[in-house]
């Protein structure tokens, strides 16, 4: 059933060369009023400490339900909005109400919340961060920002600029997608991260695959040598997690660790209890 609902999702781009042009523009103005009406919510994905299996927090991924075209994924919608501009108050929602979630749970995990590039290059993004640290009473220590090199390069100086007034207020940041990006070493060194994060297609199949291995062992070792945990994405199975964990990596998170889900999923760690059924909406049970 997923897997038809991507398809239909993907004929928005499709058909012939006119087509396409036409439904950028349809989606591009969906997406202005998918705030307003309420088309997006969060789901929650497990990251744990791979030596003890503890959890550590939740990455807050965003899904939206378009009336007419069924559930289309991020990786489609994400890029429209950041080109045509929504990405500004789209990214605001997302940060609001992960904050907002994550400010009512009993335990003090974290969590990590993506933020695009041109949200980076916003003068006022730290200003607006605050903002909602102070409104939701989150302590700034358990947000985490995820951002991916790409997002980086546009104007530097100025992403380091932002980047330093989050970690002022004691946020911290992570490196997304570690290794598909570029110039990824100099990055690491010109810019505070926190974290690396290793990107999900070098950890498929690195329990079998000898030259993939020895990628994830050097960046263990260059979070090693600079000082900063490292987390595998897209851990799926218990061999790979296995391998993970003979070579000291510090996180794991993926599907064989936890699926995204509404964060009801969650409610023994979090202490957030499913609403009454009549409540709920867009709730289709199972993970996302
Ligand atoms: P990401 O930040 O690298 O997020 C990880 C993606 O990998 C998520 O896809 C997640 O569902 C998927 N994933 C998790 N575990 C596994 C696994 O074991 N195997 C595989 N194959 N995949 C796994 P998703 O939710 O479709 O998001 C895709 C991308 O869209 C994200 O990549 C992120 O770049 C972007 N994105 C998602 N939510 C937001 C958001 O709120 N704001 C922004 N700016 N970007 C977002
Ligand atoms: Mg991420
Ligand atoms: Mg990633
Ligand atoms: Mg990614």
């Amino acid at each position: 059933r997923a897997k038809a609902e991507g398809k239909d999702t993907y004929r928005y781009f499709e058909a012939s060369m006119g087509a396409e042009t036409r439904d950028r523009r349809a989606m591009e103005h969906d997406l202005r009023q998918a705030v307003a009406r309420g088309e997006f919510r969060l789901v929650y994905q497990p990251q744990k400490e791979i030596s003890s299996g503890k959890m550590i927090g939740f990455e807050a991924l965003i899904r939206w339900h378009h009336p007419e075209r069924g559930n289309i994924p991020p990786s489609v919608f994400i890029p429209v909005a950041e080109d045509s501009g929504g990405i500004a108050q789209i990214g605001e929602w997302v940060l609001a109400t992960a904050c907002e979630e994550a400010a009512r749970w009993k335990n003090p995990l974290t969590i990590a919340v993506n933020v695009s590039a041109v949200q980076l290059h916003n003068p006022n993004f730290s200003r607006k961060v605050h903002e909602i640290l102070l409104r939701t009473g989150l302590a700034p220590g358990r947000l985490e920002l995820e951002v991916t090199e790409t997002a980086l390069i546009k104007d530097m100086p100025r992403a380091l600029a932002t980047l330093r007034q989050v970690k002022a207020l004691g946020v911290r940041v992570a490196m997304d997608d570690f290794g598909t990006g570029y110039s990824s070493l100099s990055n690491l060194r010109a810019f505070p991260f926190d974290k690396i994060k290793i990107d999900g297609s070098f950890i498929k199949s690195v329990d079998r695959n000898g030259q993939v291995a020895a990628i994830v062992r050097a960046v263990l070792g260059l979070g090693r040598g600079l000082g900063l945990p490292v987390l595998a994405e897209g851990v799926e199975t218990l061999d790979e997690l296995r391998f993970l964990d003979a070579e000291d990596c510090e996180i794991g998170q993926g599907y064989y660790l936890g699926r995204p889900g509404p964060i009801e999923t969650f409610s023994e760690l979090t202490g957030v209890a499913a609403p009454p059924a009549s409540d709920r909406v867009g709730s289709r049970g199972g993970s996302i």
